[in-house]
């Protein structure tokens, strides 16, 4: 699927020229002549890159660019007059991912398009790895935070290493040998029902407070993570 881009500018001339040439590249291409409409397309989630103006009717560029930062890590590339060294440095304060000064060369400008959405790329790639989710339950295993509808869910270690352990292995059956083994460790000598105990806590704090019911008990053999009814 090719990649979609916002070039959103007043001066047609240049939309036009911007239009013709990412297109030749293989871009998909959406046009906005001012700052209010660029604004409204940029957070309508299709688009993969902005190519933003300063100077904009109904709204600057900057103001568009704060908007955007409001909810969106969108990569942002700013068309800035030349030599205007403050806009860009308050274009770049204001979260613009990298900047182009007019007139400019069009393969400069490619160039750095290809930055953008390759940074991008693998900020997401990233960031899947870190995050584990199920429906409204977001598991962050760099912050070893647990949130739900958004609400801090706070656990102790022991109960965020077994819904972790959990979330990773959805869908699959583990036994409490397993469970004890992977959370506990091996060298862990008490009573496997310990592992009922902390799956009780977290019944408590995440399917009960919430009303979910993502941990499942399998009679006789253990427990079950499914985020499917
Ligand atoms: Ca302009």
């Amino acid at each position: 699927m090719a990649e979609k881009i916002l070039v959103v500018e007043d001066e047609s001339k240049i939309a036009r020229f911007l239009e013709l040439e990412l297109k030749h590249e293989g871009y998909e291409v959406e046009l906005a002549f001012d700052g209010r409409d660029g604004l409204e397309k940029a957070l309508r989630g299709d688009i993969h890159l902005v190519i933003l103006d300063l100077m904009l009717p109904m709204l600057s560029g900057l103001e568009v660019l704060r908007r955007i930062r409001k909810t969106s890590d969108l990569p942002v590339i700013m068309l800035t007059a030349k030599d205007d060294v403050s806009d860009k440095v308050g274009g770049l304060d204001s979260g613009a991912d990298d900047y182009v000064t007019k007139p400019f060369a069009i393969e400069e400008l490619l160039a750095r398009i290809r930055v953008a959405l390759k940074r991008k790329e693998q900020h997401g790639r990233k960031n899947a790895e870190e995050l584990l989710e199920a429906g409204s339950l977001v598991l962050n295993k760099t912050s070893h935070r647990v949130t739900c509808n958004g609400e801090e869910v706070t656990l102790s270690k022991k109960e965020y290493d077994l819904l972790e352990y959990m979330m990773e292995n959805r869908g699959i059956v583990l036994t409490r040998e397993k469970l004890i083994e992977k959370v506990w460790g091996y060298d862990y000598y008490g009573d496997t029902n310990v592992t009922d105990v902390y799956i009780r806590y977290l019944r408590a704090k995440v399917d009960q407070k919430y009303n979910l019911s993502y941990i499942k008990t399998i009679r006789g053999v253990g427990y079950i993570f499914e985020d499917r009814e």
